[in-house]
């Protein structure tokens, strides 16, 4: 298949728009990471996603809408909760999870009966679902278990021949994926970190929320029951920025990378940056990845920001090495 690369604009809006109707599937640009879409309500199209990432079935994707309409035409209730976190959160990089319409097949939300909204803040990605007229599905645009796009180019790489369109739009300012939030239960449950962090949730609600994945971040075992984030290459991770250690590493091998905060530049030729602090980190992490697996044998990313952003980040980061810390 060829597939187009095209600005954003409204003739290439207008050819997305019919590509969606038609049962296709579109690239596009959110404030996350870029996003591989189609028609919530169209099976056939949503299989495409699955087809085109070689996707496990078992994992469902997110419907993305650009107003409170959206929200209602997927959702069979907007509870209390939903209705804060609408006002108080969206449009943003967090995703509510509702108790589904029949409407929504089974594609989308892997046999579940509840579903997945985001309203995204990115003006590319809510021009796309506009002309769309109908809430867009998508996961992330990468090939599974890979590190996710950040940049229309992370999106050729992974899906040229795949797919009919990409819509090129800015590189992300986020970085990392939405944080997850279930309402479907008695307490509110972060299924996934992202930037809209715990205690912003829990003022916005005036409640506790509960996340498992604080408990204990030393912890490998949850979370990396699937490989994702994963660069090409053998992947390490070092959390407590020990430079003799971090020396060590290097030096073994003469082929390996380091990612890490713009502090470790200096330490070796084959840098690639995460920026400065937790913001950084989340905005660099993906591109910093898929650079140093283009050039590098082995990798060791070093992250020892501190701080609920920063354990967003460990959480992509941790699945990346697949628990291998050094
Ligand atoms: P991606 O951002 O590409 O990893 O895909 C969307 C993610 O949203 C999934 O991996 C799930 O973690 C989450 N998700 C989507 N729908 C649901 C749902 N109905 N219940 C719980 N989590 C969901
Ligand atoms: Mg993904």
């Amino acid at each position: 298949m060829k597939t187009l690369i095209l600005d954003i604009n409204k003739d290439s809006l207008a050819l997305a728009a019919k590509l969606i109707k038609d049962g296709e599937i579109v690239a596009f640009p959110t404030e996350t990471v870029y996003g591989l879409g189609a028609n919530v309500f169209d099976e056939n199209a949503v299989k495409k996603i699955y087809e085109a990432k070689g996707r496990p079935g078992d994992n469902p994707l997110i419907a993305h809408v650009a107003d409170a309409d959206g929200v209602y035409s997927v959702a069979a209730e907007v509870t209390e909760d939903a209705m804060k976190i609408m006002r108080g959160l969206m449009p943003g990089p967090v995703t509510m999870v509702l108790k589904k319409k029949s409407s929504v097949p089974d594609t989308v939300t892997a046999g579940l009966d509840t579903v997945a909204i985001r309203m995204p803040l990115s003006e590319e990605a809510r021009a796309f679902i506009s002309a769309a007229g109908v809430p867009i599905c998508a996961p992330s645009a990468n090939t599974s278990s890979r590190p996710s796009p950040t940049t229309w180019r992370h999106v050729a790489e992974d899906m040229d021949g795949r797919i009919p369109l990409i819509l090129k739009g800015k590189n992300c300012d986020v970085g990392i994926e939405s944080t997850v939030l279930d309402l479907t239960r008695k307490v509110p449950l972060i299924l996934r970190p992202g930037m809209v962090t715990k205690s912003k949730i829990e003022s916005v609600l005036g409640k506790e929320v509960f996340f498992p994945d604080a408990v204990d971040k030393s912890m490998n075992s949850p979370g990396i029951r699937y490989k994702h984030y994963a660069p090409k290459c053998d992947t390490y991770l070092n959390v407590d920025g020990d430079r003799e250690k971090i020396r060590a590493f290097l030096d073994a091998d003469a082929g390996a990378g380091l990612v890490a905060s713009e502090k470790y530049r200096g330490m070796t030729d084959k840098f690639f940056t995460l920026g400065d602090g937790a913001a950084g980190g989340a905005h660099e992490i993906f591109a910093a990845l898929r650079d140093a697996e283009k050039s590098c044998g082995k990798i060791l990313i070093v992250w020892d920001e501190k701080g609920e952003e920063a354990d967003s980040v460990y959480n992509r980061v941790i699945k990346s090495c697949g628990g291998k810390v050094i």
